[in-house]
């Protein structure tokens, strides 16, 4: 974890192939953005945050 990620107190979770994933199904991204504006399900939401654990930052 770089020294500015920060895991975000009650957010689980369990996207382990997030770069940002941290054990315990905790986020360490510091803040995260949901999208879309408008959603009208569960799963039309999603994290626009992820990163997928092998990119470069
Ligand atoms: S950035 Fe989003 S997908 Fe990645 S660990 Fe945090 S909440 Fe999960």
């Amino acid at each position: 974890m770089d020294n500015k990620d920060q895991v975000i107190q009650g957010v689980k979770c369990v996207v382990n192939t997030c770069h940002y994933h941290h054990p315990g199904d905790l986020c360490s991204a510091g803040t995260i953005e949901i999208s879309p504006r408008n959603a009208t399900s569960t799963e039309e939401t999603d994290c626009s945050t992820f990163k997928p654990t092998d990119s470069m930052k």
